[in-house]
Order: C-alpha cells, then sequence, then structure tokens
C-alpha cells in the first residue's frame, strides 16, 4: 500500500456474502468487488421472490444447529453477527422486515428486487467489475487478480464465489475442497410414482419420478453426503387402532377407510401396490391383509438414486473449514485472503439460514480486514 492511499480489497464475487463484506469496507478501503455477472442476482429468486433473509432465532447455539455442515464453526461466527444484526442491518439501508408465524423473516416489501435495489444503493462507495476471476497470484507484497479482461493489484481478497461456481482457483491456491453436492433439493426414486404426482402428506410431495417438498429438502441436506441409492422410510399414519376401526365400519370399502387419514389417491396407490382390491369391504379385511397395509402406511419405503435441481438448490461441500480461522475468516494457508458465504463448507436448512450464513461470515471477514489494516 502507498502511503496516504486507501488499501485495496478485492471481493471476488458480488452475491449477498461478498456485497455485505463490500459494504463494511467501503468506508476505509478501495474496495472492487468482480462478479462475471450482475451483483445480487442471486438474490432475486430467494424466498420464491419475498427474500427469506433470516431466520427468527437469537440464540446462537441453537441458530447453529440449523446447519448440517459448519455447526460448531459458527458458534464463533454467530456469536459476533447473528439474527438481530442481520435485521439491523437491513433497517439501516431501509428495507424492514416481518417475522411469519414459522419463524422465517421477510422483508415488509416482500420482494427480493426491493432488497436488491436498497442493498446496491447502499454500495455507494464500492467499484463494480463485470469480468470473470480466473486465478489469483501471490506478490511479494499483495495480489494480483487476474480475470478474463486483465489484472488488478489487491492488498487483501475476499473470496465470496457461491457453492455454483468452479473451485479451481481456490484450488490452485492450495486450498482443500470438500466435494460439493446438492442439498436442499427434490429426491429422484428408483419408484415410479406417475399414478400418485402431486399427491402431498405431511411436507412430502410425490412427483413423477420421486419425492419433493419442505421435508424431502431437509432429508436431502441431511443425507447430501451419502451415497446413492439409499432408502428413505416415511410414515404417514400415527398409532391408530387399526382392528377397531375395521370392526365399526365393516361395510365401508377400505379405500374410503385409509382415505380418511391420507388422500384417496394415495390410499388407492398403496392398496394396489399391495395387490388388495381398493374396494374391498372393511369386514372381508383378515389380520395378515391389515397389517400389511399398516405397514405400508407406518413404513412407506423409497430408492433414493440421485436429486432434481428444484428447492433451494444449496451446496454441501466446498472450501474445508479446517483450513479457515472461525474468529477472522482468514485463510489459515496464505495472510490476507478471507472466505465468506456458500463457497465454505457450510449449508443450513431451509429458512432463512443460507442468508444468514453469508451475513455473518461476510461481517467476521469485513470486520478481520478492517482489525488488521488498523493494527499497522
Ligand atoms: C432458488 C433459490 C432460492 C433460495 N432462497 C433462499 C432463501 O429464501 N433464504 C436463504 O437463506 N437462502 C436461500 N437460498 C440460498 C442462498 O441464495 C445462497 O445461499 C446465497 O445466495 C449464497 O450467497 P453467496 O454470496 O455465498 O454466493 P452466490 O449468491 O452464489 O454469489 C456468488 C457470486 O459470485 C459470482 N462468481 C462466481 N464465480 C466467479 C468468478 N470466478 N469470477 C467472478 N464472479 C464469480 C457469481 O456470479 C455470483 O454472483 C436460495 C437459493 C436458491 C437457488
Amino acid at each position: 500500500m502507498v502511503q496516504g492511499l486507501k488499501s485495496k480489497a478485492a471481493v471476488i464475487g458480488g452475491g449477498p456474502a461478498g456485497c455485505l463484506c463490500a459494504y463494511f469496507l467501503q468506508d476505509k478501503f478501495d474496495v472492487t468487488v468482480f462478479d462475471k455477472n450482475s451483483p445480487l442476482k442471486t438474490l432475486l429468486p430467494t424466498g420464491g421472490g419475498r427474500c427469506n433473509l433470516a431466520h427468527a432465532e437469537y440464540d446462537f447455539r441453537e441458530l447453529a444447529s440449523n446447519y448440517p455442515r459448519g455447526e460448531k464453526f459458527l458458534y464463533s461466527v454467530f456469536s459476533k453477527f447473528s439474527t438481530a444484526d442481520s435485521i439491523e442491518f437491513f433497517e439501516k439501508i431501509g428495507v424492514k422486515t416481518y417475522t411469519q408465524d414459522d419463524m422465517r423473516i421477510f422483508p415488509v416489501s416482500n420482494s427480493s428486487a426491493d432488497v436488491r435495489d436498497k442493498f446496491l444503493n447502499s454500495l455507494k462507495q464500492v467499484k463494480f467489475i463485470k469480468e470473470e476471476v480466473l486465478r489469483i497470484n501471490i506478490k511479494e507484497n499483495n495480489f494480483s487478480v487476474v480475470t478474463n479482461m486483465g489484472a488488478y493489484n489487491a492488498d487483501y481478497v475476499i473470496i465470496s464465489i457461491g457453492g455454483h461456481a468452479g473451485y479451481d482457483f481456490i484450488n490452485k491456491l492450495g486450498h482443500n475442497i470438500v466435494e460439493p453436492r446438492p442439498a436442499l433439493v427434490g429426491l429422484k426414486t428408483k419408484e415410479d410414482f406417475s399414478d400418485i404426482a402431486g399427491v402431498s402428506i405431511n411436507g412430502i410431495l410425490f412427483t413423477h419420478k420421486g419425492v419433493s417438498g419442505p421435508e424431502v429438502y431437509k432429508i436431502s441436506s441431511l443425507r447430501a453426503r451419502e451415497n446413492f441409492p439409499y432408502s428413505l422410510s416415511f410414515s404417514f399414519i400415527d398409532d391408530i387402532d387399526f382392528q377397531s376401526l375395521l370392526n365399526d365400519n365393516p361395510h365401508k370399502s377400505i379405500k374410503n377407510l385409509i382415505g380418511e387419514y391420507v388422500p384417496k389417491s394415495f390410499a388407492q396407490y398403496c392398496l394396489e401396490s399391495l395387490n388388495i382390491n381398493p374396494d374391498k369391504k372393511c369386514y372381508a379385511i383378515d389380520g395378515k391383509t391389515r397389517d400389511s397395509i399398516l405397514n405400508k402406511l407406518k413404513h412407506f419405503e423409497v430408492t433414493v438414486t440421485g436429486t432434481f435441481p428444484d428447492g433451494e438448490v444449496v451446496t454441501s461441500g466446498g472450501v474445508d473449514l479446517k483450513e479457515i480461522n472461525s474468529k477472522t475468516m482468514e485463510s489459515k494457508l496464505i495472510p490476507d485472503i478471507y472466505f465468506c458465504g456458500e463457497v465454505l463448507d457450510i449449508d443450513g436448512f431451509c429458512g432463512g439460514f443460507n442468508l444468514q450464513n453469508c451475513w455473518s461470515t461476510a461481517f467476521v471477514a469485513a470486520q478481520a480486514v478492517l482489525d488488521k489494516a488498523a493494527s499497522f
């Protein structure tokens, strides 16, 4: 850095994480955000266009328990910047928020486009360069950020390229990448559910070639590191005294009786898959048939063979947390290089957790850069 001039900070990736980091750095640094696309474009589809920007969990350990990857790492991160800080930041840039009954936090405008506009407006001192970063060269006293168009010097580099781009240049810096895999997605199954496509029970939606819906997204996250195929068992019925029900409804068809507990088309599908006539009367159901029906509804097995790119689609995997200092987000391998957001091996459930990871890790990285620069 030349005496009297501001240090240069290069933020690679202008998604939610990179932009929040740039926001906190802009007063003290000469900040450039490099993005091969338009900044904050990835914010637009969030929350179905409404931007579920955080989750109303104010205990940071509880908050961290919603991350199948990164829970312990996030303790120190969330102790520095958590849900209340995110809300405060958004208030400051003119985005008022509200909390839904399910604890998801949204902007009052219910518009991710509005959040994006206000966020971009708050980055007045940041320079944006629409180029793709290909490489970071480590020089004697600083870095050279090499793009598809040129090369730029930087004193500090913050990498926030998300989970959907290549990790090549990070690999070349010597960082280990935990193999990326999709999470919060629909699951392909060996079974064909064309006959019940569209049926939804307890957050599980049947599709032609698999299962989807909120419960399935959560399962896809919990089991994201498992190899295919794996089996799942769903329970679609609570504990019931099935024999008493059969006794009390002797002239009802078995399909109609079960159809009081699950959608009728699903009842029909289960009975047919067990080779039971759905119109059979309850009085004619013997003990063995009764147990097979109950077993099907309580342990509905599917074999998962892959994933579908629906849902939030976050990446499990990314930059290995063992190589990152959780107090600063600085690389343990290369001083003055920092990481934040989904590029890290951190991912959470649906509900605002993935954006919270971006806000929190971005703040911690920015604060650490500010502290380091102030110490010189
Ligand atoms: C459909 C959908 C809905 C979602 N809804 C929610 C929600 O409501 N709440 C929630 O918490 N989370 C949600 N998520 C997840 C959330 O959007 C992500 O976790 C978040 O965007 C990650 O932010 P990031 O800044 O780390 O990376 P990204 O948002 O992926 O941004 C990375 C940026 O880096 C740029 N880039 C990549 N490589 C390079 C390169 N080599 N050179 C230059 N630029 C580069 C990209 O163009 C991109 O702009 C949703 C995800 C999806 C897909």
